[in-house]
This record gives structure tokens, sequence and C-alpha cells, in this order.
């Protein structure tokens, strides 16, 4: 090529991301590391739904059967432990750590189906072995961290600008925009939903099918003794070393629950559950006495398939492959965000910048939000989102 003594400058590009979680930081930073401007809205600030949490689990949910949604949860618990130490997070343990995370079995058909992972070769003993001196395996890499010091470290880029609105529309078009609560209107090359349960407010979002589901945590007080528990531990729900002198003990589960604030009954149901699985824990904790400091309610989002919804926006029309110009979703990471959403994001980056995807199609299909129209439409033909 001659060198015309002129520097060419591509038109720097602009990605809108709706939210300020897990899926939001994660995918504005892929988008960032790409080379492009990303505004992210989010009226609350950095972590204030689900990702919030004083500690979260970095883990998965080993299977032998290799499903589209088992292989997601391995690729996704692969890449999200690449990304952990791509970003030198956590990097001291007042943020967690990468240690491993002890998965007891809480019952029979659970030993049986981790014992079948770990013999399928599916998930090899460099991720997943016994655990040394309990009825357990050990997710190796794994651990527990605090997500919204994640999400903060995700957004602390030159190229990211949080701007704390709400989004109350989107419109598709190159450019795509936004309109803002306020009225205010911004354009972008796309603009990424990353809003979990509350995009289904959005205009024309309504159809996406998923479940909300009320969970809340007990933060409960350190002992001398349990201050030196290192890894984290899941039974029927999951225990974390102390974090400022708090362990995370949770979770409650609950579906048709939208109750914001934290109960006292919900609280009970935690140390119920850790008592039952973790009896030794229980007692080294305070047992009857365990001192319960904080406690916080968040509602998880999940799809009907169990896998995150990722990739282009569908729009109603009687072609089910029409996507909308410049508008994509990235949300439902159910009770794995830690772990699904450095995937979907860097799988959305590459899709929007026209890269090598990080999946193959199969999974790219699992992941594609159209899927819930083109199964309904198999059953219902006129139906439209
Ligand atoms: C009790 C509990 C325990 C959990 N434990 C674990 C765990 O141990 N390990 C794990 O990996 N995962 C865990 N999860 C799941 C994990 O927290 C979620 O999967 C993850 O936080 C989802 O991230 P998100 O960014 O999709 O959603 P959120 O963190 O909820 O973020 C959505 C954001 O969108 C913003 N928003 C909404 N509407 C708009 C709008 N119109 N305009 C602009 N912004 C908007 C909201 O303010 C919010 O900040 C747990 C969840 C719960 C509830």
């Amino acid at each position: 090529m001659t060198n015309t003594g002129f520097t060419l400058h591509s038109r720097h590009r602009h990605a809108i991301v709706i939210g300020a979680g897990l899926a939001g930081a994660t995918t504005a930073r892929a988008m960032a590391e790409r080379g492009w401007q990303v505004t992210v809205f989010d009226p609350q600030g950095i972590a204030s739904g689900a990702s919030g949490n004083l500690a979260g689990v970095v883990y998965s949910t080993p299977s032998p059967h290799l499903t589209p949604q088992n292989r997601f949860y391995q690729a996704s618990y692969r890449h999200a432990l690449a990304w952990l130490y791509r970003h030198g997070f956590p990097a001291s343990h007042s943020d967690g750590q990468l240690n491993g995370v002890i998965q007891h079995f809480v019952d029979d058909k659970q030993q049986q189906k981790l014992t079948a992972a770990m013999d399928s070769g599916a998930w090899p003993s460099d991720v997943l072995r016994p655990a040394k001196g309990v009825n357990a395996v050990e997710l190796v890499g794994g651990g527990y961290l605090r997500p919204d010091r994640w999400c903060h470290h995700m957004l602390d880029h030159p190229e990211i600008t949080l701007c704390r609105y709400t989004v109350a529309s989107l419109h598709e078009g190159s450019p795509a925009s936004v309109q803002l609560s306020n009225g205010n209107q911004m354009s972008a090359d796309a603009v990424i939903v990353c809003a979990a349960g509350a995009s289904q407010q959005l205009p024309g979002l309504a159809w996406l099918p998923l479940k909300h589901i009320r969970g809340q945590v007990s933060y409960c007080q350190a002992t001398e003794t349990s201050q030196q528990w290192q890894q984290a531990q899941c039974h029927g729900g999951y225990l974390t070393p102390a974090l400022g002198g708090l362990h995370c003990v949770g979770a409650t589960f609950t579906l048709h629950d939208s109750h914001p604030s934290p109960t006292d009954a919900d609280d009970a149901e935690n140390l119920a559950q850790l008592k039952y699985y973790l009896p030794d824990a229980w007692q080294t904790l305070g047992g009857n006495a365990i001192v319960i400091k904080d406690r916080r309610v968040a509602f998880r989002c999940q799809s009907l398939d169990f896998v995150p919804i990722c990739g282009p926006l569908p729009v109603a029309t009687d072609n089910p492959h029409r996507i909308a110009t410049g508008l994509y979703l990235n949300v439902a990471h159910g009770s794995r965000g830690i772990t699904g959403t450095p995937l979907c994001a860097d799988l959305l980056a590459d899709l929007i910048t026209g890269e090598p995807l990080p999946v193959d199609s199969q999974l790219v299909d699992a992941l594609d939000p159209s899927r819930f129209i083109l199964r309904k439409r198999k059953k219902q033909p006129e139906w439209k989102p």
C-alpha cells in the first residue's frame, strides 16, 4: 500500500449499555476493549440490583450431559475465570479469592450427577475433582468475590462513561437510539439492553419470557474460628468466607414473590438450611446465637430454559428471523451471573464488531433471543412478540 502521508481514522464507534450490573459492566468493558466509546445508563448507579450482594460464588453446575445449557455452564465458567485472571480480580482477600469452591452433595441424585460429570471427561480434573476429606467435589479455580467491586473494576475504563438516567424506550436504526425518562435522546451504533427483569418494562420487550425469583441473603457475624475459613461452600445454598467480618449465608429462592424488603422468616430459612447441610459450620458461627448483622433482597432474572438471552433483538413481524437494527439483549443470568456474563459480553461484542465468535453455532443459537419466538411459532404459527 502506498503511504499517502495521511493517517486514516476510523470513526469512533459508540455503544449504549442499559444497566450497570454484572451484565452491563462486562458488556461495556468488552465493547471498550474493542475500541468503542461506551455510555452506560443506570439510574441507581453501579451494581444496585442483583449484582449488589456482599459476596457471590464463582461456580457452575457440572453435568455429564452435553446439552447446550450444560455446555454454556461449562464454557462460561472457564471464560469467567480467564476474565478474572486477566483483570487481576480479586486483587486482595477483601474482594474475595479464587481458591476453589466446595460443592457438598445434597442428595444421592446430585452425588451421582457430579460423579458422572467427573467420569465423563467433560469436566477434566483441572476443573472438577473430589474434595479432600469431605463427601463433596471441588470446583477448581472458582471461589467467591464481591460482585459490586468487580462491576466497578470493569467500568473503570477511559472509554466508559456512566450516566445515572433511566432509559424509557429503544429505537432501532443506523444509528439506533434511546429516549431517556427526562425526554432527552441519545443515538449510538449499538444499544445493548442489560437491565435484567426490568427489561420487560421497556416498550416492545414485554414478550421476553423472564421469571423473577426473589432471593434473600443473610450477612452473619464472623467468629474467631470462622474468620479462618478460606473456601466458599455450596450445599442447598451457600456460605462464603468472611468479608469485612461478615459471612454471606444464602440464599432463599422464591418465585411469585415481589416483596422487596428482607424478612426474619427468610433469615431463619437461610440458617435452617445451613444447620441442615453444614451443622459444624452452623455451630462454629454460634448455633442458635448466630448474629445476623444485615441482610439483602434482590431478584434473579431467569429465562424459561435457564440459558441467558444474548444476541440481536428480534422484532414483531411475520418473519421470526427479522432483527431490530442496532438493538441487542444480554439478560437472564439467573443464579450464575458472575460466571455467565463475561462469555455473553464477549459474544455480543464480537457479534457487533464482526469478529470471530467465542462459541460455536450451537451455543450462539442456544443463547439467541429469537429461540423463544421460533419455539412459540412452531406451536402457534400466528404468534408475534
Ligand atoms: C440472592 C441472590 C444470590 C445470588 N448469588 C449468586 C452467586 O453466588 N453467584 C452468581 O454467579 N450469581 C449469583 N446471583 C445471581 C447474580 O446476582 C445475577 O445473575 C446477576 O447479578 C445479574 O446481573 P444483571 O446485570 O443481569 O442484573 P442486575 O444486577 O439486576 O442489573 C440490572 C441493572 O439494570 C438497571 N436498570 C433497570 N432498568 C433500567 C432502565 N430502564 N434504564 C437504565 N438502567 C436500568 C438496574 O438499576 C440494575 O442496576 C445471585 C442472585 C441473588 C438474587
